[in-house]
């Protein structure tokens, strides 16, 4: 059994958090430490902790993630200009939070993809 995280605290509404979009399947809410003009993040409403933990069963709500991540970005006024969708997985990937989550990253040049410095 995975444990909760803060994220489904957002999802239920018992913490604050700037909800852009909720659906059955997903949530989406500014991200609290914005690292871009635009930083959004879009979670399934169903605790994954990983990416390594994805199922098949999961693919709709995956799905809908990126049709969410798409139609936030043309609300956003960032769409045609570009933006990056960035998922962390565990400790070399930088994942903070154990429930997965797309960050909808973009409002200027983003730079490289990834920094140089290690
Ligand atoms: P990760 O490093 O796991 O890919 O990203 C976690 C993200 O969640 C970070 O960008 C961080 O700023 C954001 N975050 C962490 N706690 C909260 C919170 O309580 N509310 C919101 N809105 N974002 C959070």
């Amino acid at each position: 059994m995975s444990e909760e995280t803060i994220f489904s605290k957002i999802i239920r509404r018992e913490i604050p958090a700037e909800i852009l979009f909720q659906d059955d399947l997903v949530t989406a809410f500014r991200d609290i430490d914005p690292k871009a003009p635009t930083h959004i993040l879009i979670i399934p409403n169903h605790l994954i902790p990983t990416t390594n933990d994805v199922k098949s069963s999961d693919e709709k709500a995956l799905g809908r993630m990126v049709t969410v991540a798409a139609k936030l970005a043309q609300e956003a006024g960032i769409a045609e200009d570009g933006y990056r969708i960035i998922m962390n997985c565990n400790k070399h990937g930088g994942q903070e939070v154990y429930h997965i989550h797309m960050h909808l990253v973009g409002g200027h040049f983003l730079g490289p993809m990834l920094s140089q410095d290690r």
